[in-house]
């Protein structure tokens, strides 16, 4: 796989002679392999656009964001309680005012004082501890505290949370829900993102039908188009949906073109298999330098990468549970690369399975499974029928069950990778 990065011919080169590199074999390519393969011809968007704090969800950070301020800005309660000094602890403290969350005490507390004070208020001037209202006894304008306390217990010390100064937020993270109120706590009400990739997509097949025409014998409803919309939705692409073009190498010739000349990415599905992927294979071929790859995985088999004009082009298979996994293992991360984003690999956690699986070795396999509770512990079932047709096992699926290479038949109570669909999907 190191032998992989070094020395590498142009995509031109490899998709002229695939011999020109050792060790690679289009025809056995592993899913580590592609992965690495398609990464390094990935270039990231550089422009950038400025948008508020709200547009920023789910968008990539194209500058550092730096704290102009402390949060908390000063010291302030955590507890609704009386704030004191610590070494009047033991003594009963004279009453001497009240602070407040945004209104302050603007005195000194001194020997023998307190103030009552409500969580978030700054700590007044002289004191150093607070304690909670409940653990303390009043009487008239004095109290008296009736534990022992620790010094600056009950205090939220000003810059805990962020100091001046500090990096909150780097160039590349994907702006999550947390991060938008984080920009907030710190007066920022814009930032700046990289701008949106442009995706097109469309179906190849002369079976297809779009949904709101009748079907007619042998047809089937184009449903690839939908999750492709859904999948590059979630990742906040600017969509070109170019629809369902049958296997006519003219519509096809004229759909590709077009894509390719308007859009950062174009991905297809369909027609990438062996024999009859000769339409696409062969315009593939005069309009790009495009690679067709055979993984070793289920499901998803084929797969095309390569570019068209500046286009990244994605060539996924066309059963439905193929499109899908070979989205999410090869396309999700390199649609995050060209996004200006560093993707992090996708958390995969070991579980024990309930049901025995029938594999062979030398191929990784994404089966589809359900995660559920057992008497407190966390187990998976995989779905009974794995077929990579079977898109109604995607809905059903809460995890991909990742068995490697090296994995071959699973005994029922044996331990296996699985990968959360939530939070990816
Ligand atoms: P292909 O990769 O073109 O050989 O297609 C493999 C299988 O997936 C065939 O059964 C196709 O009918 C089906 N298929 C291809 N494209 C789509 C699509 N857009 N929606 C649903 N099924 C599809
Ligand atoms: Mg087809």
């Amino acid at each position: 796989m190191t032998k992989l990065l070094v020395n590498i011919p142009s995509l031109n080169q490899i998709a002229a002679d695939p011999s020109c590199m050792d060790d690679y074999d289009p025809n056995a390519m592993s899913v580590a392999q592609a992965r690495q393969f398609i990464k390094q011809f990935l270039q990231p968007v550089t422009q950038t656009e400025t948008v508020t704090v709200r547009d920023s969800l789910g968008r990539v950070l194209a500058t550092n964001i730096i704290s102009p301020c402390n949060v908390p800005a000063h010291n302030n309660s955590a507890m609704d309680g009386f704030a004191f000094r610590f070494e009047d602890a033991a003594k009963t403290l004279k009453l001497i005012g009240t602070a407040f969350a945004g209104g302050p005490f603007h005195g000194q507390v001194k020997v023998g004082e307190c103030v009552k004070i409500m969580t978030g208020a700054v700590i007044p001037q002289g004191a150093d501890s607070v304690e909670m209202q409940e653990r303390v006894t009043l009487s008239g304008e004095n109290i008296t505290l009736n534990q022992a306390v620790k010094q600056g217990q009950h205090i939220r010390l000003a810059g805990e949370d962020l100091k001046i100064g500090q990096t909150v937020l780097a160039k590349g993270h994907i702006i999550k829900p947390a991060d938008l109120g984080l920009s907030a706590s710190l007066g920022i009400g814009e930032v700046q993102v990289f701008r949106p990739l442009k995706v097109a997509f469309f179906s190849t097949g002369d079976e297809l039908v779009s949904v709101g025409k009748p079907l007619e014998t042998g047809q089937i409803y184009d449903s690839n188009r939908y999750t492709l919309f859904g999948m590059l939705s979630r990742l906040g692409a600017q969509i070109s949906d170019l629809g369902n073009v049958p296997d006519d190498p003219n519509l096809l010739e004229k759909t590709l073109l077009q894509a390719a000349q308007n859009n950062d990415v174009v991905i297809t599905s369909g027609g990438v298999s062996v024999g009859e992927a000769d339409y696409m294979k062969a315009l593939l071929a005069k309009h790009g330098q495009v690679l067709f790859w055979k993984i070793n995985m289920k499901p998803g088999r084929p797969l095309a990468y390569g570019k068209v004009g500046n286009s990244h082009y994605f060539g996924l298979p066309g059963n439905p549970v193929s499109a899908m996994v070979t989205f999410y293992q090869f396309v999700h991360e390199a649609l995050l690369t060209l996004q200006g984003a560093t993707p992090k690999p996708l958390p995969m956690f070991m579980v024990e399975c309930t049901e025995p699986i029938k594999k062979a070795t030398g191929r990784t396999e994404f089966q589809r499974g359900v995660l559920y509770m057992d008497d407190g512990i966390w187990k998976v079932k995989p779905l009974g029928n794995q077929g990579s047709g079977v898109l109604s096992s995607m809905s059903i699926a809460n995890c991909f069950i990742v068995l490697d290479e090296t994995i071959g038949n699973c005994e029922a109570g044996a331990m296996v990778n699985v990968q959360l669909l939530e939070g990816i999907i």
